[in-house]
This record gives structure tokens, sequence and C-alpha cells, in this order.
């Protein structure tokens, strides 16, 4: 019996003092606010004991993790007809590219890069009668916590500088592949990337994907079809252009963010939750990608 507890917090000690914990995101400025030293892991098997080391309790900015909780409301919404409105192929470009959406006719590779995320949050805008509250009500709910929120600092300082997911959203406007008007699919978008979660509310909300489609309170969100074609997006698509790599080194599903974030899940085994705020070139979060190699390696659990 493994004893994971003392597998994190091994990793934690090994990784901890790291020189090299890369750059912490400054695009959106009030990111920046947030300190390169920060590390947190948490685990949530689905049979047995949480454990958590570091900075697991502090809650910080989820960004394009919540692109996953977007599309899991997308789905129960419009199922397979989401499917024409974005494609599932990862792009092997970086999450705020443009010219494929260009040459593709507004139909962006994937849900996961930010022209798909925005397709998914017009969907949810359509769909819901209060969007914001609803979509907030909704995390709440799969994540069993009610004391989650928005930082609405974080959501106006990317509305003040995310010109090119202005871009992106005009583009697919002009493709006719945006029902409602920008500012109100942004507006969504952005406070929708402004969740503030914690490691272990992140690992609560991410529980249904390992847990064939029930949440932490048993109550049945997707069907096992569903879950299973989000989770092969999050293997395929959920590091941009460094999906490969992450299957290679880490060989599990999961999505990372520019807050540092990155969760990871073992269907029918457990979540797994890193967070630390230093990203490396490709926007992915330096040490908790080397955290996460390093779990999956001594604890020989991949999906391969
Ligand atoms: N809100 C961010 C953006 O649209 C999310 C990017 C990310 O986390 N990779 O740029």
């Amino acid at each position: 019996m493994i004893n994971f507890q003392n597998v994190i917090n091994d990793i934690h000690n090994n990784l901890k003092s790291s020189e090299n914990r890369g750059v912490v995101a400054s695009y959106i400025p009030e990111l920046e606010k947030q300190s390169a030293k920060s590390f947190g892991i948490f685990l949530k098997p689905i049979n047995g004991e949480n454990c958590h080391v570091g900075d697991w309790n502090t809650p910080f900015s989820i960004q394009s993790i919540s692109k996953v909780l977007a599309l899991s409301k997308a789905i129960v919404f419009e199922n397979n007809k989401v499917w024409q409105r974005v494609d599932v192929e990862p792009s092997g470009n970086p999450f705020n590219h443009l010219s494929l959406l260009e040459l593709e006719k507004g139909i962006p590779r994937n849900p996961l890069i930010n022209a798909g995320a925005i397709v998914i949050a017009d969907i949810l805008v359509t769909h819901l009668k209060h969007p914001k509250q609803d979509f907030l009500d909704y995390v709440r709910n799969i994540a069993g916590d009610h004391t989650i929120n928005y930082n609405l600092d974080v959501a106006k300082s990317e509305q003040n500088t995310g010109f090119k997911n202005f871009a992106a959203a005009h583009l697919l406007k002009s493709f006719k592949n945006l029902n409602n008007d920008v500012d109100t699919v942004l507006d969504f978008y952005f406070h929708q990337c402004a969740l503030e979660l914690n490691c272990k509310q992140l690992a609560n909300a991410f529980y249904l994907f390992a847990n064939a489609g029930k949440c932490i309170n048993n109550k049945q969100h997707l069907s096992l079809i569903q879950v299973k074609r989000i989770n092969a997006i999050m293997l395929t698509c959920g590091f941009y252009d460094e999906a490969g790599e992450f299957a290679f080194e880490v060989g599990l599903p999961g999505k990372s963010g520019v807050g540092g974030g990155i969760v990871a899940l073992l269907p029918s085994n457990f979540v797994i939750v890193t967070w630390s705020p230093g990203l490396n070139a490709k926007g992915n979060s330096l040490l908790g990608m080397q955290a996460l190699e390093q779990f999956t390696t001594k604890t020989k659990r991949s999906i391969f």
C-alpha cells in the first residue's frame, strides 16, 4: 500500500527550494501580485484519505482550468451539438493563438484554447438565465463549497488588457460562431477565468471527472460518455502546445491555468492539484509539471 502523504511530502521537499521556478504571469496585471514562492499539493483519492502539503489552502486564480468546468456545463445543455461549433483536435499552438482560427473559418481547434472557450462561454450565456451567478452556483455545487467566489479585481484586470481575447471574439463573430454580443460573452469569460479556489476546492470540483460523472455529493452531473470525452480533451488539449510533453512526462488527463494551478486525474482513482505561480515558456506551472511527473513516476499511477 502506497503512503500518498509521504509521497507528496517528499515531492514538496524535493522542489520547494528550487531556484528555477518560472515566471509569474503579468499580462493580466493583477496576477503578478502572486508570490512565486507559493507551492501547494492536494490529493483526493476516490477511496481513501485526502493528503495535502504546503500552500494547498490558499485560494488562487484558476484561469484556464475553469474552461473544463464551463465545458461540462455546456455539454449538459447541448450535448453533441457543441461539436458543430468547436473541434476536438490539439492545436499545437499557444492558448491565445489566432491564425488557425482564421484559416479554419472560425471553428476553434478545441474548447480549451481561448477561442474555443469563448464559444463555450457563448453557449452558457445563451442558456443560463443569470450567467455569472448561475455558473458560480454550479461550481459551488459540484465542489460542495458555497464560499467559492470570483475575484472581481482579476476579472477587471483582464477586461482592461485582454486584447487578444477581444480579437478572438470578434473573429468568431465575423464567422458567425458567436451568437451573443462580444462584450457580454467576454464579461462572462473573464469572470469564469477569475474564479478563485484553493487546491482542495479544485480537487473537489474535479472529483466528478474521476468519479464517472458523480460529484462529491453523489449527484450524477454527466454521463459516462460525456466524462470520457472531457477527459480525452484534457489529455490531448489541456496544456496547449505542451500537451504532448504533459502526456509524456505525467501521463494523466489534466488542465493548467496561468494562475499556476494544474489539475490532473486518474479515472476511478484520484484527483491531484498542484499550485505554484511560476510558469514555464508555454504558460504552464513549472514546479507543478515537475511535481506531477515525480508523482506518477513514484506511485506508478498513470493512464499508461
Ligand atoms: N484568462 C486567461 C486568458 O484568456 C486564461 C489563459 C490561461 O490560463 N492559459 O488569457
